[in-house]
């Protein structure tokens, strides 16, 4: 087994046993590293801000009935299209208007 250093003082043990120069070697090695990180990244943020059964529970209870919820908020998301945007943009309201039952208008996207 050969450690880096050993291969960085000689890069001609890379080129016989890769059949590629030492300096296109490492920057193989470079980018491989970078994605490397980046997938770690990447996994990280799923792992962050992975949705539980109860959280996805909890959310669908304000995705009807929602106006005066919507407007009094800053940003709302949609569950059909996956967009965040600012109430203000929502294209119409579905009006399931109920007074006996508490049922008012609906967000549209
Ligand atoms: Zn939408």
């Amino acid at each position: 087994m050969f450690l880096e250093p050993i291969l960085r003082n000689n890069p001609r043990v890379i080129k016989v046993f890769t059949g590629i120069w030492a300096e296109d070697f490492w920057l193989m090695i470079d980018q491989m590293e970078t994605n490397f990180y980046e997938i770690l990244r990447v996994a990280n943020l799923k792992k962050k801000y992975m949705f539980t059964e109860n959280i996805l529970v909890e959310a669908h209870k304000h995705s009807f009935n929602n106006q005066k919820e919507l407007l009094e908020s800053d940003l709302c998301g949609c569950f059909h299209c996956l967009s965040i945007y600012s109430p203000d943009k929502i294209d119409g309201w579905l009006n399931e208007n109920d007074v006996d039952n508490d049922i008012g208008f609906t967000a549209l996207c």
